[in-house]
């Protein structure tokens, strides 16, 4: 049978039962066979540059990741930091993590997915990345079953895909693997270093469209776009500790804060596809009677002055999507219309 390489992600907090079942589950796949484990800490706050980063972009061929994060929010951190790979079906489900159960959701799917994504135009590596999220379950055993699952689902090789993005509607060919190592050893190896908690949102990017609002409503530097002018996180660092703002103005629920307390911003695919995106219902605050956007604008404003900055208020809300007037225009763009009027 082929080699399975499993990554832990350690909890950031001390908590002894999420400890404790960290290494009840390593200790399991340590009596399997074919299976080779990495302990890292906290997927999402370590640093690119890390050890523990650079041993896992070395991790070959598919993938499992067990993590406290939601499966989506761990596959797209991963994916920032250059581990990409097509999503494995994972069948051991955290409930509030759950997309297949709502038919609703999945008409309100089948109409966004007329719209372009980023994913759309990215070749993904012959590979699968599965996420397990340790909310999931509180036994171990409960882990090292779906692993072993996922290892015998590997136990043949995923040919003929041309390391292109995946076509959904033609089922994957599959062959016998031909180069599983005999062995009853499953090495465990550990990376300790920590680089302390961060906090800097993620992009699903099978949600973005690359409509740069993100990029527009934060006044801290945290966006910019690569050489084909995709979106992306190019300073995380300096996003604000604890503040969400601009997963509140994407249109598409596509910025997580992993490490948010409520599951619809830190990344559960419940929260986001079960309602229809209707974001001053998922994230406002209704009793508030303020807007989603409304809210992001006050959260930026407390920012702004905690960095002894001017507020900016609504005013500073861009839009560079047509047909979403959400809010009152600005004085730029008034004089925009005005000049619009006289057709100059
Ligand atoms: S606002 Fe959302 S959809 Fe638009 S570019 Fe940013 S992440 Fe992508
Ligand atoms: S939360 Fe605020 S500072 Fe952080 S990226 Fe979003 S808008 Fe910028």
């Amino acid at each position: 049978m082929a080699r399975l390489s499993v990554v832990i992600s350690q909890s950031p907090s001390k908590n002894p039962k999420k400890k404790k079942l960290e290494e009840d589950i390593v200790m399991g796949l340590m009596l399997q066979s074919g299976i080779d484990v990495t302990v890292v800490p906290n997927l999402y706050d370590i640093k690119p540059d890390s050890t523990g980063m650079l041993a896992m972009q070395k991790l070959g061929g598919n993938l499992v990741v067990v993590s406290w994060l939601y499966e989506r929010a761990a596959h797209w951190v991963l994916d920032r930091n250059q581990i990409h790979g097509h999503i494995g079906k994972v069948l051991l489900q955290n409930e509030d993590d759950d997309e297949d159960d709502d038919e609703e959701s999945d008409a309100d799917k089948s109409e966004d997915d007329d719209k372009d994504r980023v994913i759309d135009q990215r070749e993904l590596p012959n590979r699968r990345i599965y996420c397990l999220d340790l909310k999931a379950s509180t036994k171990p055993n409960d882990f090292v079953d779906e692993i072993q699952r996922i290892h015998r689902e590997n136990s043949v090789k995923v040919v003929g895909l041309g390391g292109g993005s995946p076509a959904p509607a033609k089922p994957l060919a599959v062959v016998p693997a031909t180069d599983a190592v005999a062995s009853n050893e499953s090495p465990v190896q550990r990376f300790e270093e920590t680089d302390g908690r961060r906090w800097y949102p993620v992009i699903d990017y099978s949600r973005c469209t690359n409509c740069m609002e993100c990029i527009d409503f934060c006044l801290f530097g945290v966006y910019g776009v690569d050489r084909i002018d995709t979106i992306l996180v190019e300073q995380p660092d300096n996003c604000r500790k604890g503040c969400p703002a601009c997963s509140r103005v994407c249109p598409e629920n596509a910025i997580m804060f992993p490490q948010h307390k409520t599951p619809a911003i830190a990344g559960s695919s419940d929260a986001a596809a079960s309602l229809k995106i209707d974001l001053s219902q998922l994230f406002g605050a209704p009793e508030s009677g303020k807007s989603a956007e409304e809210i992001a604008a006050i959260e930026r404003d407390e920012q702004l002055v905690l960095a002894g900055r001017d507020a900016v208020g609504m005013d500073g809300l861009k839009k560079r999507q047509t047909g979403r007037d959400t809010g009152p225009k600005d004085d730029l763009d008034a004089l925009v219309d005005e000049l619009n009027d006289l057709d100059v």
